[in-house]
């Protein structure tokens, strides 16, 4: 999930397995964006970026999500959440659901062509006729597209593609998209406008985000993240925070010595 405090920072490890870090830590109940939870020790995999970021927990030991908060400033922060989708939990909005699968919208032979390749060149085949399959790591790092001159064919991947083949610049308005995830069910993108989609794609993809933009229709006076904290706090850090303890965060534990 992109981080809201930080444009580039992608937290990627997002399965509700505890992090080996908190194993056999003890943690602290917190309230983040009204939800109780359990908060882990700090990561210092992200002190790096002048964040400290501790992994937050349900009451069996799942984890749900974490707590960003400026290493300067601990009280600003922001919680980021696991959903049920890679989209979800990518943009942070529970918006975007499942809607079919990509099988549902192909013509019987274009799914005879998808199997007798063990169904990896659809992508490839998706590109002949138009479409472009956005999956959530592209939304992360912009496609590069592999074109030759010679046969016309085109591939996200080179090895899919002659050797000929010339890597180019990615214009997304080209295309129809199709966001999907890697079972090939399609998502549908929430039909108001999304302020995060927007700024994640402007942050991650300065140069794309333009041609997305027309392509996704996403409108233009969207704020970013950090905009949005500043100006509408929706989870008014001051109060929502340290409500079962009065610790302020940075007198948490910094880092475990019992880890591994
Ligand atoms: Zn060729």
């Amino acid at each position: 999930m992109f981080s809201a405090l930080r444009k580039g920072l992608v937290y990627n490890n997002v399965s509700s397995d505890i992090v080996d870090h908190d194993l056999d830590n003890d943690v602290d109940l917190w309230s983040y964006d009204g939800k109780d939870v359990y908060r882990g020790s700090l990561d210092s995999e992200y002190l790096s970026h002048g964040l400290n970021v501790y992994w937050l927990y349900d009451d069996n030991s799942l984890r749900v999500g974490l707590a960003e908060h400026e290493s300067d400033s601990p009280e600003v922060f922001k919680a980021l959440w696991f959903y049920e989708n890679p989209f979800a939990t990518l943009l942070q909005d529970p918006r975007w659901k499942p809607s079919r699968t990509l099988w549902s919208m192909l013509a019987n032979e274009a799914y005879q062509d998808c199997l007798e390749n063990d169904f990896k060149n659809v992508t490839e085949l998706a590109l002949e006729s138009g479409y472009l399959l956005v999956t959530p790591k592209m939304l992360i790092q912009k496609p590069v597209l592999y074109t030759c001159e010679n046969c016309g064919k085109k591939s996200l991947k080179q090895e899919n593609i002659c050797s000929t083949a010339k890597a180019s610049d990615f214009l997304f308005s080209d295309y129809s998209i199709l966001f999907l995830d890697d079972d090939f069910v399609i998502y549908d993108k929430p039909t108001e406008t999304q302020p995060q989609l927007d700024a994640s794609l402007q942050e991650q993809q300065e140069q794309t985000q333009t041609e997305l933009q027309a392509g996704l229709q996403v409108s233009k006076d969207a704020e970013t993240p950090l905009v949005e904290l500043e100006e509408h706090p929706p989870h008014h850090p001051q109060q929502s925070i340290c409500q079962q303890q009065s610790d302020v965060p940075e007198q948490m534990p910094e880092q475990s010595e019992d880890a591994k």
